[in-house]
């Protein structure tokens, strides 16, 4: 496989929306790396080229079958305008286990690496200024091989994209009203819900409207099997503080392993608070809330960084969280989290990488 990537410069350049009116994955860069598998062959032509669509055939396998993995990783302009990524080789990692498990060929990781900031490189004037805005970046593998047997393809695109996106809270950080689910289930053990997969996506969509419909931002899954024990909220990680003690759900493989999760895990046993990753059931949440002592809930993931839960329903019932607002250990994390990304606190983990 040559590493050596092809730049091909379009010829005309789009504007740039004002930090102001960012939305999330409207707005598309000028450039997008491509490169291209076939049987025998191995991995080719790793190249950058215009943004543009592609063709595919209508009997390309992922259309059919999903064969598909993809990654959503941030870019950030420092207060020193220097324009970083946070922890792209945990993405790197984490895209090559979700390749194995939907039996797509490996990527070679160091060009996985270079293809995120050879074309955040390309695109720096694309990363916005204002801290919470950023440059969203969204490697993806499809299988691309007409063949409709059931059966990994024999020819795959691999593809990454970026969006200039805006502050997740524009009015400042606010917690959401979850709907605890248990007519649907997202993931079982020796499933695919530990990896970033398109079908989990559209598997989870009926029920997260129906939760919209009924008032709620999102809905917490609970395990498959048994519909108890908590498993994530929407598209993030959970984590729960119970008394002293932060609760997350361990990595089974019915749960994301999620870069921001293992962030703000890797803080708080820095911070030497009481950190455990066990399974939580949906009674322990609900005994401790009417003992008074759930303290804190909230979700992590790159798009919100850290998402207070201000609310619970299950069954009916209703549980605020620490009087619907914001709790200090939530508010820390987030805090930390986003100083360190636009470098106003020093990174001493080495999570950055300056491009
Ligand atoms: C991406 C994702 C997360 C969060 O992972 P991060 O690496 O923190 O962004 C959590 N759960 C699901 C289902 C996800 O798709």
């Amino acid at each position: 496989m040559s590493d050596t990537i092809r730049i091909t410069r379009a010829a005309t350049l789009k504007p740039h929306p004002k930090d102001s009116e960012l939305a999330f994955g409207t707005v598309f860069t000028d450039h997008m790396f491509r490169m291209d598998y076939k049987e025998g062959k191995g991995w080719f032509d790793p190249r950058i080229e215009p943004y543009a669509p592609f063709l595919l055939e209508p009997a390309a396998a992922v259309l059919h079958y999903a064969q598909e993995v993809f990654e959503g990783l941030k870019a950030f302009r420092g207060v020193d305008g220097k324009v970083r990524l946070f922890r792209p080789q945990k993405h790197v990692e984490r895209m090559a286990n979700s390749a194995k498990r939907m039996c797509i060929p490996p990527l070679d990781p160091e060009l996985a690496l270079k293809s995120f900031l050879t074309l955040v490189g390309v695109e720096k004037e694309w990363v916005p200024a204002t801290v919470g805005t950023s440059l969203y970046v969204r490697p993806t593998i499809i299988a691309n091989e007409a063949f409709l047997g059931v059966r990994p393809a024999h020819a795959y695109l691999y593809f990454v994209i970026l969006s200039p996106v805006g502050a997740y809270y524009p009015e400042g950080m606010a917690p959401v009203k979850i709907l605890v689910v248990d007519k649907y289930v997202r993931a079982v053990e020796g499933g695919v819900g530990g990896v970033k997969t398109a079908g989990n996506y559209a598997a989870s969509l009926y029920a997260s409207e129906e939760a919209k419909h009924a008032g709620f931002t999102q809905v917490l899954w609970l395990d498959g099997v048994h519909r108890k024990y908590i498993d994530e909220v929407g598209t993030m990680n959970i984590m729960v503080k119970i008394g002293d003690e932060v609760i997350t759900p361990p990595l089974t493989g019915t749960i994301l392993p999620g870069v921001t999760r293992d962030s703000a895990l890797t803080l708080m046993r820095e911070w030497d608070l009481k950190v455990s990753e066990r399974q939580i059931s949906i009674d322990e949440a609900i005994l401790a809330h009417k003992q008074g002592t759930l303290k804190e809930v909230w979700g992590t993931g790159t798009a919100a960084v850290i998402s207070p839960v201000g609310e619970l329903t299950y069954k009916g019932e209703k549980m605020v969280i620490n009087g619907g607002e914001i709790g200090p250990l939530t508010r820390k994390l987030y805090d930390a989290i986003v100083a360190i990304q636009y470098a106003q606190a020093p990174d001493a983990h080495n999570w950055t990488v300056e491009v």
